[in-house]
């Protein structure tokens, strides 16, 4: 057992040694677990371990104890009289110089190289480095395990290198010497031993910029001609990433990391081309151009693009992405050094952000150059250029990191309670400074708040709202400074934030999400991943067969008075309906099949209703020549014939208006407006118009009801917003007999396209319902809808077929966010989209919208 005696000396807890004697390269490790020390033992024996001289030791024996309770090691011998030991390495790797002029030593040998490695100290330890000469290759092999300082170590490399040609090296750890290798070959090799049994093994690594260094064993390596060559290496060389003629190279380009999207360059089309420059290097090239660092004036310098990347035009201005670096040579004798900025990617600037820029001006189309900003990728950052004024004033005596620490404690709060918050409202809670902040700066706070950004992590930004509960204009460029992922379109980003603002209340504890950022039309049709989908799709899909079957109904009369083409259209969607709703049988127990059920429902509804035209309610203006809201109704008018006296149709509507007369005092208004929908119906099938006692007759019964309606509209609609703003969600749908008379449609239709016209000169962003709702001051009320399709065709009714419908910019639900445009685009007679391409097609259509309408009065 131990020995007291020599306790001070056994907690040094040798692990390595020598065998052979004294002066011995042939190291061993003693293993730490003592059944693997006895099977150690069986192999070496016990006498012959030394605390070697190439380990720095004092030579003298060692012996191996072996311990059940702490790790086995050896120690010096009991002996008084004894030297003093000034070994410092104990530790596994202490002999690592060992182990590696003993394994390379064997591998060279293997591929024909006879050469002995020579230890070399540069007064660390004895082995600071191990050189191989081989002299066949003229190659000088050093393996660099403790590093010299960098001045020592190029005088050694220009020595070295002058004396044997060729010098190899490999350095043993990642360091200046590695990297100003890396930078002059485009790799560096590194070498590491791991502990196998009581040998330690030697792995090669291959180091380049930018990339995680891939390990090999030795013996997986080649000694070549032109140097140790490793399978990384290999694939290196084959990309024509590297060079070979190594240390003797000028260094590849040092660089430095710029701010990300703020750089922006434009090409300089009648610079000269350039000669061969230190900052070409393989796989990229350089672009001479006007570089406008963000708060700099514009400079003359190159650009370097990778070889990938598609050539920049004098067209467009454009700003750097990916990893946007500042490029830097060494000093060139009699050159100075020289720069370039270097990027992986462009982002092209519209013709507003481009003309900031300061590097281009519209010429005379503007509408040509603005095109939507080409995404580099989703990766790239797309963020905004600052101005050179957001950095001038400061945040008012509040510091930035405490700034954002009071937001984010306000956020949090208002995330507990399920809400969002306007910048008005967060100066209330936060002071005056909120309130003067330019939106660059709220943009740097909002980032600064959710950073570091955790994927899965709820974004408290999100909850910052428009003074209309929408997302913010600038919410894409504070998730992609985020480094989140920017959603490809408006619409994308807005039901993007929609269900991240969900998220963030859940995540804080609120359940009951009141989801502000979604349109309200969107509390209508459940959400389906926040309910049991089940439930809510079978709800839906009771309401879309009742839908449905109205409107084969509806198909079927329209068809009966219409000829040709359309007729036929009308036969084969009522029998392509027909079908679906017989299918709802075989469906309705199936989750997955149910959903599709409702998705190609919604398609055939929308091809009805595009055939259909109108609304059954709406009765065709032209069929009466005298009528008292004239208004043309192109759709289904038949040919106006006089009315015979004994037409059975017009007996009808005598008796139908009778019964109105006689019985409204005591009759629901639905039930008196289903008899006049169906003195309407009778009204269309007479040969000839209504004469005009009877038309009279009609339009006083209309506009009394349509008062009587609109009276109990409002008290339904405050009822409705009472129910919603006790947070039981909204539930209150308009009744399905609920619908506005062409009239009214008309009355509306004026105000809605004032406010799209309004909205497409701004800034084209696109409204939910409940804003238009919002906008319209009350004069809109709960819409059927069909009513609101029939709403938005009159509101486009004046907008020519070459130009975006102006109902582009009437967002819809969460769930089906193109549904009414869709129907409305077939309302309006223009060509179908397909639903595919319906989420691009509208992204492309709202920018013409602005283009259209921004200079337009
Ligand atoms: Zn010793």
């Amino acid at each position: 057992m131990e020995d007291p005696t020599l306790g001070q000396i056994d907690t040094r807890l040798i692990q390595t040694a020598v065998i052979g004697g004294r002066d011995s390269d042939q190291p061993v490790i003693l293993p730490e677990q003592p059944h693997n020390l006895d099977e150690f033992i069986r192999q070496f024996g016990r006498d012959d371990f030394w605390c070697g001289t190439l380990l720095g030791g004092c030579g003298e024996p060692l012996r191996p104890k072996r311990y059940v309770t702490r790790v086995c090691h050896f120690a010096h011998e009991a002996d008084p009289g004894r030297g003093e030991c000034h070994r410092t390495t104990n530790s596994a790797d202490g002999a690592d110089h060992l182990f590696v002029k003993a394994h390379v030593t064997r591998w060279l040998a293997g591929q024909g190289h006879a050469a002995q490695g020579e230890l070399r100290s540069f007064g660390h330890c004895h082995g600071d480095a191990v050189d191989f000469r081989l002299r066949h290759a003229k190659t000088h092999l050093r393996f660099e395990l403790h590093p010299e300082d960098y001045r020592s170590w190029r005088r050694a490399a220009d020595s070295l290198g002058a004396r044997e040609g060729r010098i190899e090296w490999v350095f043993g750890r990642d360091d200046a010497l590695a990297r100003d290798m890396a930078a002059r070959r485009g790799y560096a090799l590194l070498v590491r031993c791991e502990t196998e049994g009581n040998d330690r093994r030697v792995f090669i690594g291959t180091l380049t910029d930018g990339k995680k260094t891939p390990w090999a064993p030795l013996e997986d390596c080649r000694m070549t001609e032109s140097g140790l060559v490793t399978p990384a290496l290999e694939e290196l060389r084959a990309e024509g990433a590297v060079r070979d003629d190594g240390i003797g190279c000028e260094p590849f380009p040092g660089s430095v990391a710029l701010p990300r999207g703020q750089v922006v360059f434009a090409v300089d089309t009648e610079a000269a081309p350039l000669a061969s420059s230190p900052l070409d290097v393989p796989g990229r090239r350089l672009i001479p151009g006007f570089v406008k660092p963000a708060g700099s004036r514009i400079v003359r310098a190159c650009l370097s693009l990778p070889d990938t990347v598609p050539a920049p035009t004098d067209q467009y201005v454009y700003q750097l992405a990916g990893s946007v670096r500042l490029l830097v040579t060494d000093v060139v004798e009699g050159n100075g050094s020289s720069w370039a900025v270097r990027a992986d990617a462009l982002v092209r600037l519209n013709g507003l952000e481009a003309e900031r820029t300061g590097l281009w001006r519209p010429s005379v189309a503007l509408d040509e150059k603005y095109v939507p900003a080409a995404r580099a990728s989703s990766t790239c950052e797309r963020a905004p250029l600052t101005e050179p004024a957001a950095s001038g004033p400061k945040t008012p005596e509040t510091a930035p990191g405490k700034a954002a620490d009071e937001l984010r404690k306000v956020l949090e709060g208002v995330a507990a309670k399920g809400a969002t918050i306007t910048w008005g409202e967060l100066t209330e809670r936060l002071g005056r400074w909120v309130h003067d902040l330019p939106n660059p700066k709220r943009q740097e706070l909002l980032v600064e708040v959710d950073r570091p950004r955790v994927p899965d992590h709820p974004l408290l930004s999100v909850l910052v709202v428009t003074h209309l509960g929408r997302p913010l204009p600038y919410l894409g460029q504070v998730l992609s400074r985020l480094g989140a992922a920017e959603p490809a379109s408006e619409f994308a980003l807005q039901q993007w934030a929609a269900a991240e603002t969900k998220k963030t209340h859940g995540a804080y504890g609120h359940r009951r999400t009141r989801a502000s950022a979604a349109p309200p039309s969107a509390a209508k049709r459940p959400a389906t991943g926040e309910r049991a989908p089940i439930g809510s799709d079978l709800k839906q899909a009771h309401r879309r067969r009742a839908e449905m079957r109205e409107k084969l109904e509806e198909a079927a009369r329209t068809r009966a008075r219409t000829k040709g083409a359309r007729a036929q259209r009308l036969s084969q969607a009522i029998r392509q309906g027909e079908e679906h709703l017989r299918r709802y049988e075989e469906v309705r127990s199936r989750g997955r099949a149910l959903r599709d059920w409702l998705g190609e429902g919604d398609r055939l509804l929308g091809l009805l209703i595009g055939l259909i035209g109108r609304p059954i309610t709406v009765t065709p203006a032209r069929a009466e020549r005298r009528a008292v809201a004239p208004e043309p109704k192109p759709a289904k008018a038949p040919e106006p014939k006089p009315v015979e006296k004994k037409d059975p149709n017009l007996r009808k509507v005598r008796r139908l208006l009778g019964e109105l007369d006689r019985t409204h005092g005591h009759r629901p208004t639905q039930d008196l407006l289903r008899l006049l929908d169906e003195i309407g119906k009778h009204r269309d099938q007479l040969a000839r118009p209504l004469p005009a006692a009877e038309t009279k007759h009609v339009e006083r019964w209309r506009s009394r009801l349509e008062d009587r309606r609109s009276a109990e509209r409002s008290a339904q609609a405050a009822a409705a917003s009472r129910n919603a703003s006790a947070g039981t969600g909204r539930t209150a749908g308009p009744p399905r007999d609920d619908r506005l008379p062409t009239e009214g449609i008309d009355k509306l239709a004026p105000t809605v396209r004032d406010i799209l016209k309004e909205l497409a000169r701004a800034d084209g962003t696109p409204l939910s319902w409940g804003d238009l709702r919002l906008r319209a001051g009350g004069q809109l009320p709960f819409l059927h809808p069909d009513d609101q399709v029939a709403l938005l065709v009159a509101a486009d009714r004046g907008t020519p077929g070459n130009e975006p419908l102006l109902s582009t910019l009437v967002d819809h639900s969460v769930a089906a966010p193109h549904r009414l445009y869709h129907l409305v685009r077939l309302g309006c007679g223009r060509e179908p989209v397909p639903d595919a391409e319906l989420e691009t097609h509208r992204a492309m259509e709202a920018l013409r919208l602005r283009q259209i309408w921004r200079y337009r009065r």
